[in-house]
């Protein structure tokens, strides 16, 4: 039946795939992560005649080991349909030399819909397999994109619920309107009186109460995570890496085998992951290129070999990126650590107890392809005037984030390799920065005078979940402190 999945902090624990899935965490705050990353069995150059459908079954098959075929193709089939606006799910564009993925033409407009409108298949196809009775309760913290993603994939799936928190401050005015708007039945939202951290931390904290969890079990609910700590989050984002880069050889833009390099604008580092994964499938890949904002930790990472999170948490222009601990890089570290969980247990224990760890100098060696590098919210304003000058192209905020790096990076190395930059958002979801950024005199507009204005100078049209929230009546207006998020979870579930 191959491979299993074992948990980042304690070897012994281990879970097939679909348990994985249900689980969302692994005991002691662990990840789980595959035993082995199997590699394509089939060529890129027969990757690339095919639609992204049949590629997401080639690559998910060889991860999801226990989901049979019909299975996958159930929840492959349902999840990239028409809910995306562009037949080809991701389109790969040419601007600013590098191929740019779009990654947003999902239900939200940002990249989490690659992952979220299969997950809840993917959840329920799990419970079944493992004779589940019980509800599953996701519970999600989100920095803006993923809130509304996983309300948007969960909202009225029988046998789940879904609660998301997001730091109140933090998101910007389309992304709150985005998740208080949410219609599902079995939706709740809260803002908390925190930022991204403390919500991520308190939902994590919920998860390891094991009494809670005893006491949810016997009221007929159990917790499972949609944030991207889940592999049933990782795992489909391998797929448009895959994608991506056969779509370069179907177009003739390179040969099989050639090199390419990746820029992933990086917050809780599981995009990048997904792209780590993809050339472990066998996605010739050189460099991943991790690009950061102003909350520059993976910065220092890369550079210093130190993770150290004690620092003012800056909230930025690209939301959705403002974070100080990245629990995706928790894989990684694993991983260069030799798959040890007791060398990365005790990184993680550092990294909890004191805020900071330094890996050895063998596993630095062992961080050869990252580069990291990061853009100030000035440089991302320029970024996106300068890209629309070029050409008309208008990118949103944390894509410019990867742009600018990707032009840093390129000036540092003279290194030419064709690069693929992973485009997460749609500009409509941070029209005001983006506008602004075009010309500061937009700022005096509304916020939907500032979206039919993008319309004219993109020749885009406004995206469905935009026109949705013009009008929209708020239906979750909970506030609460982050001392109170399992409080809340409780009156949400009436236990
Ligand atoms: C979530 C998000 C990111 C960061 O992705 P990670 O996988 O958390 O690194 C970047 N851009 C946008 C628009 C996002 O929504």
């Amino acid at each position: 039946m191959g491979f299993l999945y074992r948990s980042t902090r304690n070897a012994d624990e281990t879970a097939t795939a679909s348990e994985a899935i249900l689980k969302g965490l692994a005991g002691e705050g662990g990840l789980f992560v595959p035993d082995e990353i199997p590699t394509l069995d089939i060529s890129m150059k027969e990757l690339s005649k095919m639609t992204y459908r049949e590629v997401a079954f080639e690559v998910m098959k060889l991860m999801l080991t226990d989901f049979t075929d019909e299975e996958l193709r159930y929840c492959i089939n349902n999840a990239y349909d028409s809910k995306f606006d562009n037949e080809l799910i991701v389109p790969v564009k040419y601007h600013h030399n590098a191929y740019i993925a779009e990654l947003f033409h999902g239900k939200t407009i940002a990249f989490k819909d690659m992952a979220l409108s299969i997950l809840p298949y993917l959840m329920t196809t799990a419970a079944r397999k493992n004779n589940i009775k019980n509800e599953i309760v996701i519970l999600t913290a989100t920095s803006g994109d993923t809130g509304k993603a996983a309300l948007a994939g969960f909202a009225d799936v029988p046998g789940t619920r879904i609660a998301v928190f997001y730091p109140k401050n933090g998101v910007s005015p389309i992304q709150e309107k985005q998740m208080v708007t949410e219609k599902g039945k079995n939706t709740f939202v809260a803002g908390i009186t925190g930022n991204f951290d403390d919500a991520q931390t308190g939902v994590k904290n919920i998860f390891n109460n094991t009494e809670l969890a005893k006491e949810l079990d016997e009221k007929g609910f159990q917790f499972s995570s949609a944030n991207s700590i889940n592999i049933g989050r990782l795992v489909p984002q391998i797929v448009y890496y895959v994608y991506s880069y056969t779509r370069l050889i179907a177009s003739g833009k390179i040969e099989e085998g050639n090199k390419i390099n990746i820029v992933v604008p990086t917050g809780n580092f599981g995009n990048i992951l997904a792209a780590y994964y993809a050339s472990l499938m066998g996605v010739p890949v050189d460099r991943f290129i991790c690009a950061s904002n102003d909350n520059k930790v993976l910065y220092d990472f890369f550079t210093t070999g130190t993770y150290d999170r004690n620092r003012d948490f800056i909230l930025t222009s690209s939301p959705s990126m403002d974070i100080l601990i990245s629990s995706n890089l928790e894989r990684l570290i694993y991983r260069i650590a030799g798959n040890s969980a007791e060398d990365n247990a005790e990184f993680m224990k550092q990294l909890s107890e004191t805020g900071k760890y330094t890996i050895t100098d063998q596993m630095k060696k062992n961080l050869f392809h990252f580069y990291g590098n990061y853009a100030t919210t000035d440089e991302v304003a320029e970024t996106i005037r300068k890209v629309y000058d070029e050409d008309g192209y208008i990118i949103d905020t944390h894509t410019a984030v990867a742009v600018n790096v990707f032009d840093k990076y390129r000036a540092e190395t003279g290194d030419t390799t064709p690069t693929i930059i992973a485009s997460t958002a749609s500009p409509y979801k941070f029209t005001r920065s983006v506008m602004t950024a075009i010309d500061p005199a937009y700022d005096s507009k509304g916020d939907f005078e500032l979206v039919d204005e993008l319309e004219r100078l993109s020749a885009t049209p406004v995206p469905q979940a935009i026109e949705e929230i013009r009008s929209a009546e708020v239906i979750h207006n909970t506030v609460c402190d982050k001392e109170d998020m399992e409080k809340v979870v409780r009156q949400f579930l009436g236990i």
